[in-house]
């Protein structure tokens, strides 16, 4: 029995280190996403207009530069593009 505690363990530890030690292909987040209900994988994206987490499927995508940035609506999206064009001022 406490073997297999050990074996857990470790494996547990294993994870979290595989995960904290992967490349990071986003950029880093300031805000950490809402805790997801159980049964619920779905990917949370953060609007940058009102910083609101939305699921991935339910995102507004737009492609700006080489990024990509996710919004809750198209308001937010316009409200973007908005700031956007008055800061090359
Ligand atoms: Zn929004």
């Amino acid at each position: 029995m406490f073997q297999f505690i050990l074996l857990a363990t470790v494996i547990y530890i294993l994870y979290k280190w595989l995960r904290h030690s992967a490349p990071q292909s986003r950029p880093p987040r300031t805000v950490d996403p809402p805790p997801q209900t159980a049964g619920q994988v779905e990917e949370m994206l953060q609007d940058p207009v009102c910083g609101t987490w939305v699921p991935v499927s339910q995102a507004l995508s737009m492609q700006h530069g080489k990024e990509t940035i996710h919004f809750c609506s198209a308001e937010c999206r316009d409200k973007f593009l908005k700031i956007q064009a008055e800061s090359k001022h």
